[in-house]
């Protein structure tokens, strides 16, 4: 069965003080609790509970690079099933920039939310006690961190985040993720 569909997908950039990112978009409480209710807390590598200070892994860096992705089918309404199968070809491309910048500039990165794309679905080593097999690879999203993704898509790039209805996808799907950073300037070439 052929499960590639045809998208286009463009993204958007924008930078700002990591200080004033977390000002303006932090809300740890109330973000952090749609993490505790969904069924992946604490059962991914990639998902909070995290074992490292928050206050510092967001406020270590002084510029935040903030990326979003708008993802649009060809075909209009495919089932809402399919979405992870459509955007994986992104996350893997927004994935492995994310790390090159890494490499490139220094910094960290913060990838989208979801399943970790990184072992087979549902093989994460986390429930069983066992550490990570590529913590190299594995980033926490924004949303892990405390961050409003959807008031970043829609105040820093005018792009409302869309849900979709009656197990049909929206018009577009919309991944944020981001870059905090201290070098001069960074080029972000997806
Ligand atoms: S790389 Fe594998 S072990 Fe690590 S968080 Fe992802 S699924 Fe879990």
């Amino acid at each position: 069965m052929d499960h590639s569909f045809r998208y286009t997908a463009r993204d958007f950039t924008a930078e700002l003080p990591a200080a004033a990112y977390v000002a303006r978009f932090r809300d740890a409480e109330r973000v952090g609790g749609y993490c505790r209710e969904c069924g992946n807390y604490g059962r991914s590598w990639g998902c909070p509970p995290f074992g490292f200070d928050m206050e510092e892994y967001v406020t270590r860096y002084g510029t935040a690079l903030l990326v979003a992705t708008r993802i649009t089918p060809e075909e209009p309404g495919l089932p809402v099933s399919e979405a992870g199968r459509l955007i994986l070809p992104e996350r893997q491309r927004l994935e492995r920039r994310l790390l090159e910048m890494e490499r490139q500039y220094g910094g960290r990165s913060f990838a989208y939310v979801g399943t970790c794309i990184h072992c087979p679905e549902g093989s994460c080593t986390r429930p069983e006690g066992r550490p990570c097999r590529h913590p190299e690879l594995v980033r926490p999203s924004l949303e892990a961190c405390g961050f409003d993704v959807a008031r970043t898509a829609s105040e820093l790039f005018g792009i409302e985040m869309k849900w979709g209805s009656g197990g049909r996808m929206p018009e577009y799907l919309t991944l944020v993720c981001g870059f905090f950073h201290d070098a001069e300037s960074v080029v972000w070439n997806g």
